[in-house]
């Protein structure tokens, strides 16, 4: 028997690894919105995330914005991006234009996405790519023929997981035969789409391990504090909210009671991830930061101290 590896026995590699925290933004569509969303920015950048992602519009709908809060986070803060890109509608050539100007400004993670199908039921142009998948193949191509310049850091590929099944998907387990299969095109993370029932994610990760997908699985959770955002982001995902919390949250006599309500549920609901070996959590902000720092509040996570020199450092340069 060959003696016990003195990596395994390491006391600092034997305990459990810190759990990740992560928010999406959205790029702002008005001046309004852009000073509210950097308010939000400078709060949830005190709580010392390990990124921050920016969501993309289906077709490149919103590049520019997207591009420039990218920019923005990476100039102006401590906060890393993590980029979404959709390949629906667009051609290999286009998207390798966008991958190399997302590097050029220092984005070294990208989330690989299909993006929604044109509502009106259009088909997406020809040539345009079909599927995530293709988009993650892309991402290493142009990332190959950059290898020079990356190797202070590679590009670190993340992809959508669902808890329930995609709408376009015949089974749960198609589901995870594309994880998979994303996966093996260099997929290193991946996020998951929301959901409201807490076994939803643990069946996910089973499901997941058995078909053999190793890389971390991020549960997505939504501060559940708003009837109106759950309902709505129930409509475009095809995710259906609980109807148990629903029927609290419309009989709530006052804002604080929703809010008490909402947090309490999505603390359970990530507490339920983590206990089911969530290696992280994402929380989708819709921009605003008072119901993800409540939940944040409440959960005490294992996390990192860092050190913020540099981050004031910057800002005393900038002023
Ligand atoms: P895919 O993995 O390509 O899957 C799409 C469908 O095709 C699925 O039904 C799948 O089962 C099927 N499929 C995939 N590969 C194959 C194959 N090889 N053979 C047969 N069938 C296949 N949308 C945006 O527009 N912008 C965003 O910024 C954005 N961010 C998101 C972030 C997260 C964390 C999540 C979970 C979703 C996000 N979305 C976003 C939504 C996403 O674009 C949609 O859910 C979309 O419908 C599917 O994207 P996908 O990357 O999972 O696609």
């Amino acid at each position: 028997m060959s003696p016990p590896s003195l990596i395994d026995t390491h006391p600092n590699l034997a305990g459990t690894a810190p759990v990740a925290l992560s928010y999406e933004l959205f790029p702002p569509r008005s001046p309004a919105a852009a000073e509210s969303l950097w308010r939000t920015i400078g709060e949830l950048e005190a709580t010392d995330p390990d990124y921050v992602s920016v969501t993309y519009g289906a077709s490149g709908s919103n590049r520019n914005t997207a591009v420039e809060l990218i920019n923005r986070l990476v100039q102006e803060t401590t906060l890393r991006p993590l980029a979404h890109l959709t390949c629906v509608g667009n051609s290999p050539e286009e998207l390798a234009e966008i991958i190399g100007e997302l590097l050029d400004v220092g984005v070294r993670g990208i989330l690989a996405l299909r993006g929604d199908q044109p509502k009106d039921g259009g088909v997406p142009p020809e040539g345009s790519l079909r599927y995530a998948q293709d988009l993650i193949e892309l991402i290493r191509r142009v990332e190959q023929r950059r290898s020079a310049l990356l190797c202070a850091g590679k590009v670190a590929v993340g992809v959508a997981a669902y808890p329930t099944r995609h709408p376009e998907s015949p089974s749960v387990a198609h589901d995870v035969e594309v994880l998979l299969a994303k996966q093996r095109s260099g997929a290193d993370f991946a996020i998951t789409q929301v959901f409201f029932h807490t076994e939803q994610y643990a069946d996910l990760l089973t499901r997941a391990r058995r078909a053999g997908v190793t890389i971390p699985i991020i549960p997505g959770v939504m501060p559940l504090t708003s009837i109106r955002r759950v309902t709505r982001l129930g409509e475009l995902t095809g995710v259906e909210p609980d109807p148990a919390l629903m029927e609290r949250l419309a009989a709530a006599d006052s804002d604080t009671e929703r809010t008490r309500i909402g947090v309490s549920a999505t603390v359970d609901l990530a507490n339920a991830a983590l206990d089911a070996g969530a290696p992280g959590l994402h929380l989708y902000t819709f921009n605003e930061h008072t119901a993800a720092l409540d939940v944040l509040d409440k959960l005490a996570l294992p996390r990192p101290r860092r050190n913020h020199q540099r981050s004031a450092g910057r800002r005393q340069l900038a002023s």
